[in-house]
């Protein structure tokens, strides 16, 4: 019988990688490239969408050559995105009105802290909560607690149909479209023909209603975001995707899935069932939970992002983010604590502690329990013997204990029981980091043999959808694990009173920026 492939194309904050999978899941060929990240004012973080599409022609070229493939040979493709990252443009000429706003662009940070400040917003989370107390409905309760912040879209869109003049006049036409990353692809890829976005990244733009599935009325009213300009919001695999223009790469190639990264890498580590938890320390860190058909409504700040749909088949996750962990490193990195990130766990190991060293990870603000978009990064306690070993220490470290405080607040807040994280995404090879997490959580920490997950998850609900793989028992036994790490309780003891005092750290750098 004929060879099935499916190519998987991930978009990433910091990389681009397409990956071609045999019917077995075995990769056949790879390619990576770095996405350019442009930082045109302090604070905005922008991606040109002129060089995204020159790098993605490029990588699934090098990817097809890698393979020895060609896109004739393909049989379906499935992509991946970065969440919450937008674009608008023109209706009548494909043309952008501006850069793409990433999901870790800060430009809208004085409208997040004035519209959560506010007495409006204040008095329409009272009147949710009233709703809810008197309805009980989980729509309400997650309604009464929501909070704005930069990684959602909805402020960014606000402000740039605030800023940006052409946008404005495009508005007003009728000539303007909205897309997160993976529409304007789709867009790109169907020769401008599809305007479409699956549930999984619409769910992550802060205004589509996971309780309704449909665009929030109230948001799109409040910010004046015109509901002519949004996409068509569909399942998550299937035929509504339809093909790429044969004159991209040579061949059409179906496309079967549009996916958000996190919802692909839940498929990745097949968390198919309800309490399946997987944890992804790439850019940033996320954990999501399978909630089953019922979105969780969280009080200590977990979204709830609809994981995917496929025709009766709505699955929901809560979602627990730390903005800043690959982005971390990097900028550790760039500031000279070290020349390689593959180096560090070795350099943490190489000291004892952090010399009472602690650091705050904060570039974006602190997702749950905190919640604090105007908390500040940095390290305090440095002393005359303080070395760069214990300042990379206090780094990896501040990563885990906030993937910690992550899973505890889902503990609280869920009644799953957990015994073992699925892991997957760049900063998973770090050692030193997952070992620390496996400690402090208490569970077993499992890491793949391949960690990106989004690609193969993007294999995974491609080739179901195709047939090629017969059930979601068939993906499980696929699963190639390659490192176990077991939770240490005695370090968890050692490690009591640096947490604590991290913590107290944390407190003291919560509300610098009011
Ligand atoms: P994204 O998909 O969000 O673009 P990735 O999951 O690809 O990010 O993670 C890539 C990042 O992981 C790199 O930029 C690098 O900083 C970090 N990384 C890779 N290996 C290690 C390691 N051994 N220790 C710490 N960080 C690492």
């Amino acid at each position: 019988m004929e060879e099935k492939y499916i190519l998987s194309l991930d978009i990433g904050t910091t990389t681009i990688r397409s990956v071609i999978y045999n019917s077995r899941t075995e990769i056949v060929g790879k390619a990576v490239a770095q996405v350019t990240l442009h930082y045109p004012i302090s604070g905005y973080v922008e991606i040109d969408p002129d060089e995204l599409w020159t790098i993605v022609i490029h990588v699934v070229n090098t990817c097809l050559q890698n393979a020895k493939l060609t896109a004739g040979q393909i049989t379906a493709m499935g992509v991946s995105t970065q969440r919450g990252t937008f674009i608008t443009w023109s209706k009548t000429t494909g043309k952008p009105f501006h850069r793409f706003i990433t999901w870790k662009d800060l430009r809208a940070d004085e409208l997040v802290k004035q519209w959560n400040n506010s007495y409006s917003w204040k008095l329409f989370r009272f009147g949710a909560y009233v709703l809810y107390i008197i309805s009980r409905s989980n729509r309400y309760r997650a309604g009464s607690v929501f909070k704005f912040s930069n990684n959602q879209t909805t402020l960014r869109l606000y402000w740039a149909l605030l800023n940006i003049p052409e946008l404005k006049v495009a508005v007003d036409k009728n000539d303007a479209m909205f897309g997160t990353l993976d529409t304007w692809l789709l867009y790109k890829m169907t020769g401008n023909k599809i305007h479409m976005t699956d549930v999984s990244s619409a769910s992550a733009t802060g205004f589509y209603d996971p309780f309704t599935m449909q665009w929030s009325n109230w948001a799109l009213q409040l910010f004046g975001i015109p509901l002519s300009a949004l996409p068509t919001v569909v399942d998550t695999a299937g035929e509504q995707f339809t093909s790429t223009a044969p004159e991209i790469w040579g061949h059409a190639i179906p496309i079967r899935s549009f996916i958000a990264d996190q919802t692909a890498s839940m498929w990745g580590s097949c968390c198919f069932d309800v309490g399946d938890v997987k944890l992804t320390m790439g850019t940033g860190t996320f954990f999501n939970i399978n909630t089953g058909s019922v979105p969780h409504a969280s009080v200590s700040g977990l979204y709830p992002v609809v994981g995917w749909r496929l025709g009766n088949e709505l699955v929901f996750s809560a979602e627990g983010a730390n903005n800043d962990t690959a982005s971390i490193i990097k900028w550790a990195q760039n500031l000279g604590l070290f020349d390689n990130p593959q180096d560090t766990a070795e350099i943490a190991m190489s000291v004892p502690d952090s010399d009472d060293v602690f650091f705050i990870p904060a570039f974006s603000g602190l997702g749950p329990p905190y919640n604090d978009c105007t908390a500040a990064s940095g390290f305090v306690g440095m002393k005359p013997s303080t070395t760069k070993a214990h300042l990379v220490r206090a780094v990896l470290e501040s990563l885990a204990f906030r993937t910690a405080q992550l899973y505890s607040c889902v503990r609280t807040e869920t009644s799953y029981t957990f015994n073992s994280i699925r892991l997957d995404g760049g900063v998973s090879n770090n050692d030193f980091i997952v070992q620390l997490v496996a400690d402090l959580t208490g569970l077993r920490v499992i890491r793949p043999v391949e960690v990106e997950m989004s690609s193969l998850g993007c294999a995974h609900i491609v080739g179901l959808h195709l047939g090629i793989f017969s059930s979601k028992e068939e993906l499980k036994s696929l699963r190639k694990i390659g490192t176990v790490f077991t939770p240490r309780p005695q370090v968890k003891k050692s490690y009591e009173v640096t947490v604590a005092r991290w913590e107290e750290a944390v407190k003291r750098m919560c509300g610098w920026y009011l």
